[in-house]
């Protein structure tokens, strides 16, 4: 789960990372009156999205003026930020964070993310933050420092002075970089975060280190633990098909294929993904009913596969174990008189009540191609999709 910059801010305060001070905004009135409670001389106008590369894209604006900070807010608010992380259709400003203006001598960047591979978080440095850090991790990745945090120790001084040394911090900014880290790697650790990143982390004119820019992402597994970070949860932000997923318990995932998988279990999923790249097609989502799933669940299911406009084929792929296939054959049979099915429909099933299912199937009346096999399932769905394309693409090819 991600949640926006300010309260990614508002969760390392509380545990000793220190950032500007801000406030968020849902108007250019609030905007204006956050920047007169801050005081001071200058402020960030700041769009509130969960993309980063707001900055280029104009979404991050100084203001040395209260006349300035309201020309700021009332240009970015409601504007549609193109950022390199929201995709060519950008995303729709609702909220700012007016925050004071720092003095920053030297951006540098600090990130955090579980490594699979060595099963450990590891924590990344570099003297070269700011708005270019994918350029300088392609460019010279040796001026990216990595630790590996032991979980029994956590990050421990010695390590973070280690890090500070090497992205030239002395004295006492190196101190305050010290508490920076050991802070920002209790707040990864307590809260389960899965990446937190703070670029740029800035050096200022008076020595001090300062988080001018925050982004963390939650374990979805451990959120049951952190109401409070649930409660921050924007579903603006979210993908709507996501969202109304969620609520009917489904782990859907769009993807930009065009073959829609259905399938119980993640790991049979991400079998079903696979065999479909094998058959030389893309899935156009991931998509798990889990083990207990109903009639109506999968009815849902299919509900949410065909708002997709990339849909070519539907592929059904159900290991009867807990879950009957009856159960199934009745849901899809239910879904497809409910919405009209406009793509070819692939299903597999196998295991408890399978003949019965297979019965329900062919009695319906729909056109459903079978399938014994996983990748005679994928073949067949890989050509009904090549087959409707055929037919978008080529309208008088059969005349
Ligand atoms: P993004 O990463 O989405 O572009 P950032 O929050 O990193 O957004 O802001 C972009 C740039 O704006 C930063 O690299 C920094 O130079 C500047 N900036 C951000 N916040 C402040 C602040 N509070 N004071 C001064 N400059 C800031
Ligand atoms: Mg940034």
């Amino acid at each position: 789960m991600n949640v926006h910059e300010y309260q990614g801010k508002e969760i390392l305060r509380r545990f000793g990372v220190t950032t500007p001070r801000g406030i968020p905004c849902f108007s250019v009135d609030e905007a204006v009156q956050a920047a007169q409670d801050l005081g001071g001389k200058t402020w960030v106008v700041k769009a509130q999205i969960h993309a980063g590369g707001r900055g280029k894209a104009g979404g991050v604006k100084l203001a040395h003026s209260i006349d300035e900070v309201r020309e700021h807010a009332s240009k970015i608010l409601g504007m549609t930020l193109i950022t390199h992380q929201t995709g060519p259709e950008g995303r729709l400003v609702r909220r700012l964070l007016i925050e004071e203006g720092a003095d920053i001598r030297k951006e540098l960047y600090l990130g955090m993310v579980v490594d699979r591979a060595r099963q450990r978080v590891v924590l990344m440095a570099s003297s070269e933050g700011g708005m270019d850090i994918e350029d300088v991790a392609a460019r010279a990745p040796e001026k990216i420092h990595k630790v590996f945090i032991d979980p029994a120790t956590g990050l421990t001084a010695g390590e973070a002075d280690a890090i500070a040394r090497k992205i030239g911090l002395e004295g006492g900014a190196a101190a305050q970089a010290r508490a920076f880290m050991l802070g920002l790697y209790r707040a990864f650790d307590r809260s389960d975060a899965s990446l937190a990143e703070i670029n740029p982390m800035a050096l200022t004119g008076d020595d001090r280190i300062v988080a001018l820019d925050a982004k963390l992402n939650f374990d979805a597994n451990a959120l049951y633990r952190h109401p409070d970070i649930v409660a921050m949860r924007d579903l603006d932000e979210e993908d709507p098909v996501e969202v109304e997923a969620s609520k009917h318990d489904l782990a859907y995932i769009r993807l930009d294929g065009s073959i829609g998988c259905l399938v119980n279990g993640a790991g049979l999923a991400m079998a079903t993904m696979d065999a479909i790249l094998l058959s030389g097609g893309w899935p156009a989502n991931f998509l798990d009913v889990g083990g207990g799933a109903t009639a109506e669940k999968v009815s849902e299911a299919f509900k949410l596969m065909l708002r997709n406009p990339q849909l070519k084929a539907i592929l059904v792929n159900i290991f009867g174990g807990i879950m009957r296939c009856d159960v199934i054959a009745q849901g899809i049979v239910a879904a497809a008189r409910e919405v009209e099915l406009r793509v070819p429909l692939v299903v597999r099933m196998k295991g408890t009540n399978e003949e019965l299912g297979r019965k329900i199937l062919a009695e319906s009346g729909f056109p459903i191609i079978a399938a014994d096999n996983m990748i005679e399932a994928a073949d067949k769905a890989v050509a009904a999709a090549q087959d409707a394309n055929a037919a978008v693409d080529l309208p008088s090819a059969g005349a």
